[in-house]
């Protein structure tokens, strides 16, 4: 089962065939289920064994800025209001 689905939905990434290694792509048209049928050789299994390393990456890469920049955010904020940094 999902626990969650993936954001963005994988349209937009190639997916890998775990079993003859050939990438495809859904397009918005086909139906998101749980289990996919490559294409290519008929080899079904969960979605997320088609998802590529590259697309995971990809995710991760994205995630990392948003922190990075949420992070970046919070520090100027606390900059502002701190005075701590008083010696003597
Ligand atoms: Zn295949």
């Amino acid at each position: 089962m999902w626990d969650h689905l993936p954001d963005p939905l994988p349209f937009f990434y190639d997916l890998e065939c775990p079993e003859c290694k050939k990438r495809f792509r859904l397009t918005e048209k086909d139906p998101i289920l749980m289990e996919l049928i490559c294409p290519n050789c008929g080899h079904q299994c969960p979605i997320n064994d088609f998802v590529t390393q590259d697309a995971i990456l990809y995710e991760l890469t994205l995630a990392r800025k948003k922190l990075e920049k949420a992070f970046f955010q919070a520090q100027r904020t606390g900059m502002k209001k701190d005075g701590k940094n008083q010696e003597g």
